[in-house]
């Protein structure tokens, strides 16, 4: 069975409310950081109102397909409540969400995101951004016209390019990935990655092994490095996986295991499969394959060495097989010393040992 544990912390930082907020179901299936729109009235209305409906519309054994379901469903909340009522006009909210979803059977994670709340992946001490931001300044990032440090002190940097509940429709992108035991992830508003190099949070979620004290560490770090917004966290260890992650690193089902995809998250009339569509290589496939190869490669390599210690050995000079020797005695040239046609007389070349017997001269 997939079992998830989890640790939060959540500070208003320098504001004067605190418009975050952060979702974790008592049985562990569903996690979700809400960042209510800044500028906007009434963000911690959107922020509440979306990690409320996606609790109550997403359960333990659902499928991906209910997740989307549920991400669409609390953005015409949010819209809907926003179009109605003049005191709640124009808020929004971020979502970035992870999920135990079945798929086929089997369980996966599936990661939800929409506005620059992040998830992180920390797997074997490397820590990766899973979701891409929806935001001004990360369009210009990707883009080449900004660098990733000018990003996080851009005045606009707050800007947002997608955000739930701002539109009747919104599309979330959705990241499926096969648990794996030792996996920590780490879900943050951009209260934390605003303030805190993602250096520094890969070390204390190395250094810290409990995920409530490495949230609270996190929040901590983000309030001493000047906390001007609010922060949230949530980090969460993959204690068991049901070797999913093995049984796909032994090859059973390879590519299939677990699609990376992106999903409008409003679902079509046929389902929302059909815009499904590829948006790069699994990361946990792409590492059991390179884990392969690798192997496969040291292997050749190895007995590649091992036979070229058996030559060496066998070659080598010892007292039985004497060294070889050449000995030269004066020897003729032809009358034309240009004549390519050179005659040695009187001398005895042995052959060049080759692990047989040879022949020499004492
Ligand atoms: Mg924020």
């Amino acid at each position: 069975m997939t079992r998830l544990v989890a640790g939060s912390a959540t500070d208003i930082g320098r504001r004067q409310i605190n418009q975050d907020r952060v979702l974790i179901t008592d049985d562990g299936h569903l996690f979700a950081v809400a960042d209510g729109m800044g500028g906007h009235r009434r963000g911690e209305v959107a922020a509440e109102m979306a990690v409320a409906h996606l609790a109550g519309h997403m359960h333990a054994e659902d499928s991906l397909e209910h997740l989307v379901t549920a991400i669409s469903d609390a953005n015409r909340t949010v819209f809907e409540a926003s179009s109605s009522n003049p005191d709640l006009q124009g808020m929004g909210t971020t979502l970035t969400a992870l999920a135990v979803i079945q798929d086929d059977g089997e369980a996966r994670l599936a990661i939800a995101n929409v506005g620059d709340s992040r998830t992180y992946l920390l797997r074997s001490g490397e820590l990766e951004q899973l979701t891409e931001d929806h935001s001004m300044v990360a369009e210009m990032v990707r883009e080449g016209h900004l660098s990733v440090e000018g990003a996080r002190t851009h005045r606009q940097r707050s800007v947002l390019t997608r955000a739930l509940g701002v539109e009747p429709h919104v599309e979330a992108d959705i990241i499926e990935v096969l648990p794996s035991i030792g996996d920590r992830y780490l879900l943050c508003s951009d209260g934390l990655c605003g303030e805190v190099t993602d250096e520094q949070t890969a070390s204390v979620l190395r250094r810290l092994a409990r995920p409530d004290e490495a949230a609270r560490e996190l929040v901590r770090l983000a309030l001493t490095s000047g906390g001007s917004d609010n922060i949230s966290v949530i980090v969460i260890d993959v204690v068991d996986d049901d070797n999913a992650a093995q049984r796909a690193s032994d090859g059973i089902r390879d590519e299939a295991v677990s699609p990376t995809r992106i999903i409008p998250a409003t679902p079509s009339a046929d389902g929302a499969k059909q815009g499904t569509r590829l948006r790069r290589t699994p990361r946990t496939t792409a590492r059991s394959r390179i884990i392969t190869w690798r192997t496969l490669l040291f292997t050749v390599l190895l007995g590649a060495l091992a036979t070229i210690a058996v030559l060496v050995v066998r070659n080598a000079p010892s007292d039985e097989t004497p060294s070889v020797t050449v000995s030269v005695v004066p020897t003729t040239v032809a009358a034309n010393p240009f004549d390519p046609v050179t005659s040695v007389t009187g001398g005895s070349v042995a052959a060049p040992s080759t692990g047989g017997p040879t022949s020499s001269t004492p």
